[in-house]
């Protein structure tokens, strides 16, 4: 990976509350942990080179990321998601930002419901898919949905401010975002699954997204630290990761040609069979996440307030 952490400065303002990162700052291995906000912003802060080398081709190649069951897995979840929100949802469009290549958007139209994505990096695999950023969008939408996007995202809290502009009354906003207090995160570290530096800039906690959420005029109604995915995932990467040799997981599931590095069988048979014990240990680490709250991803539901008169 052409990102560098040692070759340029610190970062010196939170990428989330714009708080000054000074003394009271927290630095951690690629980051720094603002003491007003309690949000950790990547430091260096990637150059748009070093993002555009980290999204290359390898990373969401057009013919699907995932080896075998992977993609079909991700499908299907994708869907379960599109058929839970198009139940709670008031009549309109639906707006997917970091689409990818569609497959929430198309899993939307599939119920007859209106749906658009945005995604600087599409791959152009669907139509309905524009290659723009969110602040390009205008109009009113039933829901803003950031799945697994918003910490991507240069100015997060700036993205939510004109997502909640574009939220009809009504409306709701649908946030996942890895979670920065889980227990996976504390106690895998700089190894942990969704820390994915340099393309995660943010790196959040339940507190700050909630609230900023609530300070847009949206009220809380679901906070699952389950239903954001990759929960046992993260778990059984964290494992893994700790073996001789630090196989990476979620490399070898993935595609010969959407892999990072190469893999050998031998090393991949390893990496799975790792997995494999390591099962029973992971579904215990994702139970005690869900019992505690503290699950490796947070995915909220926020609706704005319906016009009274
Ligand atoms: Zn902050």
């Amino acid at each position: 990976m052409a990102y560098a952490r040692t070759a340029a400065p610190a970062v010196d303002e939170c990428a989330w509350c714009g708080h000054r990162l000074g003394g009271d700052a927290e630095h951690r291995p690629g980051r720094i942990r603002c003491a007003r906000c309690g949000v950790a912003t990547t430091s260096p802060w990637p150059s748009d080179e070093q993002l555009a080398e980290a999204y290359a081709v390898w990373y969401r190649p057009s013919a699907g990321r995932f080896s075998g069951v992977g993609d079909a897995v991700l499908k299907r979840t994708r869907s379960a998601l599109a058929n839970r929100l198009h139940r709670v949802l008031p009549p309109g469009p639906v707006l997917d930002v970091g689409a990818g290549d569609g497959t929430l958007v198309e899993a939307f139209r599939r119920h007859g419901r209106e749906a658009v994505g945005v995604d600087p990096y599409a791959s152009g695999a669907s139509p309905h898919v524009r290659a723009v950023e969110l602040e390009e969008m205008t109009g009113g939408w039933s829901a803003v949905i950031f799945w697994h996007s918003l910490e991507h995202l240069r100015r997060p809290v700036q993205a939510l401010r004109h997502a909640a502009d574009l939220v009809v009354p009504g409306g709701v906003l649908v946030v996942a975002v890895p979670n920065a207090a889980s227990l996976q995160a504390r106690l895998f570290g700089g190894r942990w699954l969704a820390l994915d530096l340099p393309r995660h800039l943010v790196h959040i906690g339940a507190p700050a997204l909630l609230s900023q959420l609530e300070a847009l005029g949206f009220r809380v109604e679901r906070v699952s630290y389950l239903r954001g995915g990759q929960v046992l995932f993260g778990w059984l990467h964290g494992f893994v990761g700790r073996l001789p040799g630090h196989p990476d997981l979620y490399d070898t599931i993935r595609r010969n040609e959407a892999r990072q590095a190469t893999q050998s069988p031998a090393f991949r048979l390893y990496a799975l069979a790792a997995a494999a014990a390591a099962l029973p240990l992971s579904l215990v680490g994702t139970a005690i996440e869900v019992a505690t709250r503290s699950g490796g991803t947070i995915y909220v539901e926020a609706r704005r307030e319906p016009k009274t008169s």
